[in-house]
């Protein structure tokens, strides 16, 4: 990932998205489900203005299922369709498909009755770098036409990707630029490798996963590292984790950039098992 967004970037972003609008009949607002809040963009309501819109929680594999069924609640008390897919292993397609035509129907009817003919609905997919959207791209074309990875600045004719299932994509998605506001934001961002890692320091990413794990997710933390409790005294907790996992230099000192990379790690690989960090507003 190499995108730092500067405001001549995001205003770029955005009049390529609002350039695009439209073109399609309905946006989908692609988020990582581990962050169904941090991963959205700050301006998005503003950016799509009226248009039609499914949010979409991606990596449903790798957030906790009970969080991720809140959340799609929580969208829908907002007026908000959401569901949840595995873009990865392609899972939940079809459900996003029928979402996206219930959404639609009142549209689709009207046209119907105006006389004009059936056509298949059009969306374009939107949201911040690594939340998936090339990869479910690839999924929905079941070819690999969207190359996954991010590749700001590349543009080329826009296609259509004509699918099996009523629907058609553009196939270059709108990236918009995630949100910066607050720390902790930042450091869930950079914890589920949504922002690179050279923009925060690692060792304070690392320590906020451990506390949100102490918070959340005790038994995994104590299961995994030994600690049910984090004591005040982080070094010490570093200490222990890099003696469990060998980050002992010659010296016999702590190397606490190797723990700190165990940490991260741990977490990013499903150590930990599948984790949501955001919480929804009522429960916070
Ligand atoms: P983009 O920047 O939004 O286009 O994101 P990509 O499609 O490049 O995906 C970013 C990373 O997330 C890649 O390593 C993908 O393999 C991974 N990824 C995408 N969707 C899923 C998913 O549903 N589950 C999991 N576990 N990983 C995913």
């Amino acid at each position: 990932m190499t995108i730092q967004w500067f405001p001549g970037h995001m205003a770029k972003a955005r009049r390529q998205v609002t350039e695009k609008l439209k073109l399609v009949d309905i946006i989908f607002e692609l988020v990582d489900a581990r962050l169904p809040l941090s991963s959205r963009n700050p301006m998005i309501d503003e950016i799509i203005n009226q248009k039609p819109r499914l949010v979409i929680l991606n990596k449903e594999d790798m957030a906790d299922p009970q969080m991720t069924k809140e959340w799609i609640r929580y969208f829908k008390e907002q007026g908000v369709e959401a569901v949840s897919v595995n873009s990865q292993a392609g899972n939940g397609l079809d459900k996003m498909v029928k979402a996206a035509e219930g959404i639609l129907q009142e549209k689709f009817d009207r046209m119907r009755a105006r006389g004009m003919k059936p056509r298949a609905m059009r969306a374009m997919i939107v949201g911040i770098p690594n939340v998936g959207k090339s990869t479910l791209i690839n999924r929905i074309a079941k070819k690999n036409i969207a190359k996954t990875g991010n590749m700001p600045g590349v543009t080329k004719a826009q296609q259509w990707i004509k699918t099996a299932k009523n629907l058609e994509l553009l196939d270059t998605p709108g990236i918009l630029w995630p949100k910066f506001e607050d720390p902790e934001t930042g450091y869930k961002l950079a914890l589920t490798g949504a922002i690179k890692d050279s923009i925060l320091n690692l060792q304070d990413v690392a320590i906020w996963g451990l506390r949100y794990l102490e918070d959340k997710y005790s038994s995994r933390l104590e299961e995994r590292y030994g600690f049910k409790e984090l004591p005040d005294d982080m070094a010490h907790v570093f200490h222990q984790i890099g003696e469990r996992r060998g980050a002992i230099s010659t010296g016999g000192e702590v190397d606490y950039d190797k723990v700190t990379d165990i940490i991260i790690r741990d977490v990013r690989s499903g150590q930990f098992g599948r984790l949501t960090f955001d919480i929804t507003p009522e429960k916070a």
